[in-house]
């Protein structure tokens, strides 16, 4: 089943509208008279009209949406010449980036096929992610300076339903993963937008603890996990939203559950094992174990996917070295709904995680105004990448280190202690 196959399960449940109306108003809070660009997969049409009618009712100047087919995708790996892989649409990139300048709001859906590139030459993976990365970099740097209101919201497509939900038929996969969704946005309740206001506020009273203590580490212990991460100086915990630097407040990852900020990118020590599999790039990395040594990465493995795990860490010098750190309690929706969702934007929101790759600025003191050299000073990472993948667990205990080495229990048994 396709939601384009069956819109009027979703039409009479009303909660495709829902889902558009708080991805405008709550994610993005786009502003009267704002651009918006949308990029979604091709299953994920319906939703991406539903947001654009949103957003023009909202006031939206022009509303511009990018389809990406995972056919096409596919069709590259088993048909173009080698030298292809070694390319990316700079020129769409760039397009991308002088909408953000020009003041374009960003939506993405997220709900392509997480595997799609998982049979697929690791080799050609990995060069075609690297391109991308680089094309993407302009782009890249607006969202993660926080330049422009932005947010990604999820649609369930086939593709994706049937890995969640691998012993079910299609359509009751679907209704499955698209009541999952619902569930994690708060789309459920009643009243939405009241519900993701009280949320906010819930977060940002845990961003505001944390950021009271000033901890200079983070000391993370669990199965196969002992790891000390040291926190950036004037770093800053972000979570429940925030305000871009074009004065608008939005949510940028429709679920969230966390609360993160930015390490030094040189203190990081100890090893660390994953949690749960990782979605990279259509590519399914499994049993991730990594050990860090004076931040960077010094010996990494995997159950699967090791070679685009290897990959991932040769992108660039940066992706060795750790760009956000993020706590989310084991009670959280996601993790309570026991699914692996193989996607990102709800996996990490189950689990407390780390990121190899870019910090965001925004979690520095004054960030958005800092040079990149200035923000290395302080210990903020560079890459081309951001990868988040997930360290936490019912089992994990988080410590929290103040500069003079005393220790405070943050997490215990998954839990906020
Ligand atoms: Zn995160
Ligand atoms: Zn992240």
């Amino acid at each position: 089943m396709t939601i384009l196959e069956r819109p009027e399960t979703l039409a009479a449940s009303g909660k495709l509208d829902r889902l558009a109306e708080v991805a405008v108003r709550v994610g993005l809070g786009l502003a009267h008279g704002q651009e918006l660009v949308i990029t979604a997969p091709l299953d994920a049409l319906e939703l991406a009209r539903r947001i654009t009618e949103h957003a023009y009712r909202a006031g939206a100047s022009l509303v511009t949406t990018l389809l990406s087919d995972d056919e096409a995708t596919l069709l590259r790996f088993h048909h173009a010449p080698e030298e292809s892989f070694d390319k990316a649409a700079v020129w769409l990139h760039e397009g991308l980036a002088a909408a953000y300048r020009g003041g374009a709001a960003r939506l993405a859906i997220a709900g392509g096929n997480p595997a799609l590139l998982a049979a697929e030459d690791p080799r050609k993976v990995s060069r075609a992610n690297m391109a991308l990365s680089k094309a993407m970099r302009p782009a890249l740097e607006l969202i993660t300076r926080h330049e422009i209101n932005w947010t990604i919201v999820a649609c369930a497509t086939p593709a994706w339903a049937r890995l969640v939900f691998p012993d079910e038929a299609e359509t009751v996969a679907m209704q499955k993963l698209w009541d999952a969704i619902f569930a994690a946005t708060r789309i459920d309740v009643p009243d939405p937008v009241a519900a993701w206001r009280k949320h906010a506020a819930d977060l940002q009273q845990r961003v505001q603890f944390l950021n009271g203590r000033r901890f200079a580490a983070l000391h993370f212990r669990g199965p196969g996990t002992d790891l000390r991460v040291g926190l950036a100086d004037d770093h800053l915990w972000s979570g429940g939203g925030s305000t871009a630097r074009n004065g608008i407040f939005g949510m940028p990852n429709m679920p969230t559950e966390e609360v993160f900020t930015t390490p030094h990118k040189d203190r990081a020590d100890g090893s660390v094992k994953s949690s749960k599999p990782l979605s990279y790039q259509g590519t399914l990395i499994k049993g991730i174990a990594v050990r860090f040594e004076g931040g960077r990465v010094v010996e990494a493995s995997a159950e699967e996917g090791e070679d685009v795990l290897r990959g991932m860490l040769d992108s660039d010098d940066g992706a060795r070295r750790l760009g956000e750190v993020a706590l989310v309690p084991h009670s959280s929706p996601i993790a309570q709904s026991g699914l692996l969702f193989w996607n990102t934007l709800f996996d990490e929101n189950a689990a407390s995680h780390i990121a190899l790759g870019k910090a965001y600025s925004t979690c520095i003191r004054q960030g958005e105004t800092l040079t990149t050299d200035q923000l290395a000073e302080k210990g903020a990472n560079d890459s081309l990448i951001h990868v988040d993948w997930m360290i936490g667990s019912g089992e994990m205990d988080v410590d929290g280190v103040s500069a003079d080495n005393v220790t405070e229990a943050l997490m215990r048994q998954g839990e906020w202690a």
